[in-house]
């Protein structure tokens, strides 16, 4: 069977799982032959089907997430080393980091809070060159794939990664103040229904955050005006429905809000500045 062949009869067979059938067949094509999905579809339409592929289908099918079969994920056009116990960054995260370079053009000291593969830093970091990051994280297996991140993009010695959990008294005792933070806490609700690539597979510490998915905001955010230099900002990832819920947290932490939209017009960021009051 020819690669092409391969593709199709994977697309078809991953369309009662997958919303991105095709896509997925062509990145795991491009992992089994160690090419790119590029050279892919240039170059290999036509060679026999690598032995390997069957067996990333079948583990796809098993709702498996591609991120996890490669190994990899792409944020913000940079390669993201992504494990079981970090969330795989999607693509509307980027929103983020679009959001922090247009409000903070150039930042000395850059803190992500939940940092998990390093995305958001790592991408803000590798924009502006005179920024140096601190990524914090409570799972050490998290920090250690940031850590790796930092090193493969070239960032390592702008980077430091800690463990800190903000839930516990004195996590950030001795880390100074920002003129960014980033932040893409954990914020579904307790119950709420998952594709099983994302309930049975990505970590649940990164994922879920109480009863309205509200309890990681609200233990954070009232913490963020300490961390932050005067006239700092906060660029916080919110779920698309709980704008006006987080803007009412940052509200009484004292920070004034702008709402930040996603490529598909969703809310999904909240921008804290301690400018004046008031959500906008
Ligand atoms: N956006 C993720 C999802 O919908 C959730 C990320 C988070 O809780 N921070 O699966």
């Amino acid at each position: 069977m020819s690669v092409a062949q391969a593709i199709r009869a994977a697309a078809e067979s991953l369309s009662a799982t997958s919303d991105t059938a095709r896509l997925d067949a062509e990145v795991l094509m491009a992992h089994a032959l160690g090419c790119s999905r590029t050279d892919v579809l240039l170059r290999h339409m036509s060679d026999g089907a690598p032995d390997g592929f069957d067996r990333l289908i079948a583990r796809r099918a098993a709702h498996e997430p591609v991120a996890h079969i490669t190994g990899h994920q792409e944020f913000w056009g940079l390669p993201f080393r992504v494990t079981p116990a970090t969330l795989i960054p999607r693509g509307d995260s980027e929103t983020i980091v679009e959001a922090a370079l247009e409000v903070c053009a150039a930042p000395k000291r850059v803190l992500d809070c939940g940092t998990g593969t390093g995305a958001l830093l790592l991408s803000v970091l590798h924009e502006r060159a005179g920024a140096q990051g601190v990524g914090i994280d409570a799972s050490p297996e998290a920090l250690a794939v940031a850590q790796g991140n930092a090193e493969a993009l070239g960032l390592g010695a702008r980077a430091r990664m800690v463990l800190a959990d903000w839930t516990q008294a004195g996590w950030a005792d001795g880390l100074g103040r920002f003129d960014l933070i980033l932040a893409n806490p954990p914020y579904v609700e307790a119950d709420a229904a998952l594709d099983p690539s994302v309930r049975d597979y990505e970590p649940a510490g990164a994922l879920f955050a109480g009863a309205e998915g509200l309890d990681d905001y609200r233990v954070l955010i009232p913490q963020l005006p300490e961390l932050l230099h005067p006239g700092g900002v906060a660029v916080i990832e919110i779920g698309y429905k709980q704008a006006e819920a987080v803007g009412q947290i940052a509200a009484q932490a004292g920070f004034a809000v702008k709402l930040r939209l996603d490529l598909a017009n969703r809310p999904r960021a909240l921008v804290l500045s301690q400018e004046s009051r008031g959500i906008s």
